[in-house]
């Protein structure tokens, strides 16, 4: 972890929610603003439960489903500006930056862009945490897509995006290609080893943070492995091939083609059904229907709702997940995955909408069930 992604002070967690709930519970004080490029789910709860509000301060591009930005993960420099002068910096503990930011569909945030937001939050004494979990990902598109990085190893951009970050929580199940583990990385010492205290209450010793030495051992590995420029080509290139297929035959997706998925756009998929009666939530379960594949709604549902009023969140973005993971399919998968996408749409005046009939307190997207309308 030290030697790719360059943080001084490493505490092992189980995953990546582990992390983010240390971090959270050291940083976080009840009152406190916690601007970020778009929300993820387990982030902002475990924000939220510290007593933190956080702000999406991402570019306006990220929420147009259409729009061709080739970073729509970067952060709106205004929006940030206006947040600190309008709270005060001392009620921003840190910045949460995500590389590839996964509700806005796998996009990335180029380096200059987070350079520019880390000599910003500088001259407020802000810190930027870094939600790492697919920043090899990232790293990938800055080579493809940003000028002066397409001739440097991937290994090296990884290095240089994190140097503009004073820490990060990590999802070993993603990037890192393991099937459990995670870390939270931080680059000051106090911090780290109030971090190195929590840890023991919540996750385990702060040598092992819950994982088994075995899986631990496999995420070194894993991490070695993520960073070959070749392995990060043909795990991007495989979801491309699945995306540039369903766009050859007009099928509504998120573009541009993102890191580690392809999101349909169940907005124009199913215009017919209001996002109160969650169309992506019914394109997913037909998905299931028609060929088992199971994909994952990442609408109005993983929205979830205000914890001040209440009341649903109604997102721009109304989108299905085919997350592809690391090294487990072949292309005869996603041609079966297009094709059965195909099926579907070929269908879809047919679906109706959905009615929740069960809804956990937290993080409904998970346990939630649903009937037809
Ligand atoms: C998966 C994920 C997390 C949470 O990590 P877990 O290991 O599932 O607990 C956090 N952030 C992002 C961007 C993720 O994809």
């Amino acid at each position: 972890m030290q030697k790719y992604y360059g943080y001084r002070h490493i505490v092992p967690t189980h995953q990546g929610r582990g992390a983010e709930n240390i971090l959270s519970q050291i940083l976080i004080k009840p009152g406190d603003y916690i601007p970020g490029n778009m929300y993820f789910t387990t982030t902002r709860l475990h924000q939220e439960l510290a007593g933190g509000t956080f702000v999406d301060v991402i570019i306006d591009e990220a929420h147009d489903a259409q729009s061709l930005h080739p970073f729509k993960g970067n952060v709106d420099l205004q929006k940030l500006t206006d947040l600190i002068e309008r709270v005060g910096a001392e009620r921003i503990p840190y910045i949460s930056v995500a590389g590839t930011v996964n509700m806005a569909g796998g996009q990335p945030i180029s380096m200059a862009n987070l350079r520019a937001v880390y000599q910003l939050a500088q001259t407020y004494g802000i810190r930027i945490i870094l939600d790492a979990t697919r920043a090899v990902e990232n790293a990938y598109f800055i080579q493809q897509r940003e000028e002066d990085y397409s001739n440097q190893a991937i290994a090296t951009i990884l290095h240089k995006f994190c140097s503009y970050t004073d820490g990060c929580t990590m999802s070993g199940k993603k990037d890192a290609l393991v099937n459990i583990g995670g870390w939270l990385a931080l680059n000051d010492y106090n911090l780290y080893e109030e971090a190195r205290n929590l840890i023991v209450i919540y996750e385990g010793l702060h040598t092992y943070g819950g994982m088994a030495g075995r899986d631990m051992e496999a995420m070194a590995r894993g991490i070695e492995e993520s960073v070959q420029d070749d392995h990060i080509r043909a795990r991007v290139g495989q979801v491309e091939y699945l995306g540039q297929k369903l766009l050859d035959w007009d099928i509504p997706i998120v573009v541009p083609i993102g890191g580690h998925a392809i999101y349909l756009d169940a907005k124009r998929f199913l215009p017919q059904i209001p996002q109160d009666q969650f169309p992506a939530q019914c394109l997913a379960a037909e998905l299931y229907l028609e060929a088992g594949i199971r994909a994952m709604e990442r609408g109005i549902v993983s929205a979830g709702r205000s914890k001040e009023t209440g009341d649903n969140y109604y997102p721009e973005l109304e989108l299905v997940r085919l997350t592809i993971p690391r090294r487990v399919y072949t292309q005869a998968h996603m041609d079966l995955t297009a094709e059965a996408v195909e099926e579907v749409y070929y269908n879809r005046d047919r679906l109706r909408g959905l009615k929740m009939i069960y809804e956990p307190k937290y993080l409904r997207f998970f346990q939630a069930r649903f009937e037809l309308q």
